[in-house]
């Protein structure tokens, strides 16, 4: 029998009634009925019955029909026939027709798969992900990578139509301190010495820009050796893009046009630009979140001016140590109960707070365990700022401004969902800019870069850097979507003298400096053009596309979050004479 197909199983419609066709795939779902067996057969593009008649076909193929199981590949030809009267299933783009055989040929056989293939939800991930291959036969699956590709194809067309350029740079390069941990790759041409795989091709595209291709762009994967949070990946891919002879508004302009042309593709969903901007200081007051879901209201409010002069210790020693106290009215939510209350606190704790004070607005008093060490004015005072009505709960931390924002910002997101006031309908688009270039680590007792050490200082705060580094603002951006960072970028240093600046405020001495980044640093003395760019998170991206929780969903072969690939099980040892080929002896 000539095995190979004339059609696609889920395009065979009416049109194609009385026709011949050959059809390939997978049994989706084998029923016996009177003598008759019906078979739902699956390819890539959708579902189509075929009916075996033992009246239609050879004796011996219709023997074979009996045989057909779950996810067996088969070829089938048969007669295209509407179905009888009242039979067809509307939910099927194929389900006004089926296919009677004629013949049949079981090109492969196969086991009972660990799990159904439509219901692999109901396992256990570490089975799914140990049959990757058979659970990305699902409808769930297949239809997500299929997005991922389109929404690939959309950024390239779109690129590629403002005269960008795709090009790829080296998997394998030197390690250098770059936020992550590096992978590293020892080199067996070079003993003792080690490539790193990129987190990013951050040095490389601006490279290219001093090489002058002026508009690059990299569907890029990239590597970091983090311990895995929640959805993290060790390797993940970027939609990498840098440009030369900008400023911020060229970049974030061009970059806003490119989402916005995603997701009226893909989504259909029509946003009318600009995009809002919020600079981080003020993301962190009114949310504090530096990726704010503004989706919803519970904004922060400040505290600390109101209770200057408190005798409640808490109070008293926070603003002394020039903390502040933030505060967040749970409207309405004066009726959680104490445990739910206790959570909320616990949760605080988690987050590093020292504690998360909570006051209910009654008719005519605030009912709260700190009440008794505040005076009446005081009371009135948070009352009067947080707005608060009979019926709603206070919420009130006291640290630094950081801290305390972070933690009722989480509080927030928690009481948002918990109370169902997100509009999940919504997109939210939002640019935060104005980010501080350093942040201080209390760990190793010095700046780091908050972006990377190549991001440009604002013009007005560059001599701060010597005198106040923690207030020099940086010339980056980040985009957010429904409190979701899809990406950030920034506008670069292109000049020695600034680069050997920032390298001095991170604590490198000249020496370091030039013995890691010496290339880098030479290259702007031939001719750097200013330049600046942008990385979104391209699996982020395609799970919210995709309606999914997790970019494990939109990846064909994903790790689990202890970065191990259960299928081909890797990491694995290797063996000995790898090793000592490597030069490298394992300790035990
Ligand atoms: N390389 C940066 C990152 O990976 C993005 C950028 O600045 O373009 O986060």
């Amino acid at each position: 029998m000539e095995w190979r197909r004339t059609h696609f199983c889920g395009t065979v419609t009416e049109e194609l009634a009385g026709q011949k066709v050959i059809l390939n795939g997978w049994v989706n779902r084998r029923r016996d009925l009177g003598g008759m067996i019906f078979v739902d057969l699956r390819d890539r593009f959708g579902l189509i019955q075929i009916v075996f008649d033992p009246g239609n076909m050879p004796r011996d193929e219709f023997a074979q029909a009996e045989q057909l199981r779950s996810e067996f590949v088969i070829a089938v030809r048969g007669t295209v026939q509407l179905r009888p009267e009242g039979q067809a299933n509307p939910n099927l783009a194929t389900g006004k027709v089926e296919v009677h055989a004629h013949n049949l040929m079981i090109l492969s056989p196969a086991k009972t798969p660990p799990f159904e293939i439509d219901r692999a939800d109901d396992v256990d991930e570490s089975l799914r992900l140990k049959y990757r291959y058979l659970h990305l036969r699902s409808k769930d699956l297949q239809d997500a990578i299929a997005l991922r590709h389109q929404v690939m194809q959309e950024v390239r067309g779109f690129l590629n139509e403002h005269h960008f350029l795709e090009i790829e740079t080296p998997l394998l390069i030197r390690s250098t301190p770059e936020g992550a941990r590096d992978f590293i790759v020892p080199s067996r041409v070079h003993p003792g010495e080690f490539y790193a795989l990129p987190q990013s091709p951050q040095m490389f595209k601006q490279l290219l820009m001093i090489s002058g291709f002026e508009r690059y762009y990299q569907i890029a994967r990239c590597f970091r050796d983090e311990d895995l949070r929640a959805d993290r990946q060790p390797e993940f891919t970027q939609i990498d893009v840098e440009m030369a002879f900008v400023e911020r508004e060229d970049v974030m302009h061009l970059m806003e046009e490119m989402i916005l042309h995603i997701l009226r593709k893909i989504k259909g969903i029509t946003i009318d630009g600009p995009i809002p901007r919020m600079t981080y200081q003020e993301a962190i007051e009114r949310f504090g979140s530096d990726k704010p879901d503004t989706r919803f209201g519970l904004e922060l409010t400040d505290l600390t001016d109101v209770l200057q002069g408190s005798a409640f210790r808490v109070f008293a020693s926070t603003i002394a140590a020039g903390g502040a106290i933030r505060g967040l009215n749970a409207e309405q939510c004066g009726s959680l109960t104490r445990r739910e209350i206790d959570q909320l606190v616990e949760k605080a704790e988690q987050w590093g707070a020292k504690g998360l004070i909570w006051m209910v607005v009654e008719e005519d008093k605030i009912r709260s365990p700190i009440a008794k060490f505040l005076t009446e004015a005081e009371l009135q005072a948070i009352r009067d700022r947080l707005q608060g009505k009979p019926g709603d709960l206070l919420l009130l931390v006291a640290d630094t401004f950081q801290l305390a924002s972070e933690v009722l910002g989480r509080i927030r997101l928690l009481l948002g969902e918990r109370l169902g006031l997100i509009d999940t309908g919504r997109c939210d688009l939002l640019w935060v800019v104005d980010w501080p270039l350093l942040e201080y680590d209390e760990e190793s007792g010095r700046y780091v870069a908050a972006h990377h050490p190549f991001t440009s200082p604002m013009d007005e705060d560059l001599d701060l850097l010597e005198t106040e580094p923690g207030h020099v603002r940086a010339k980056a951006y980040d985009l957010v979507m429904n409190g979701v960072e899809l990406g950030g970028g920034s506008i670069r240093i292109s000049s020695r003298a600034v680069q050997e600046r920032m390298f001095r405020a991170l604590g490198l001495s000249m020496e370091e400096a030039v013995n890691q980044f010496g290339f880098f640093l030479e290259a702007f003395e031939y001719g750097a053009p200013p330049h600046g760019g942008i990385a979104f998170g391209f699996d982020r991206l395609v799970m919210l596309l995709a309606g999914k929780d997790s970019i494990r969903d939109v990846i064909a072969f994903p790790k689990t979050v202890s970065a191990r690939d259960l299928m081909i099980d890797a990491p694995a040892p290797v063996s000995e004479a790898q090793l000592r080929e490597l030069k490298i002896k394992m300790q035990h």
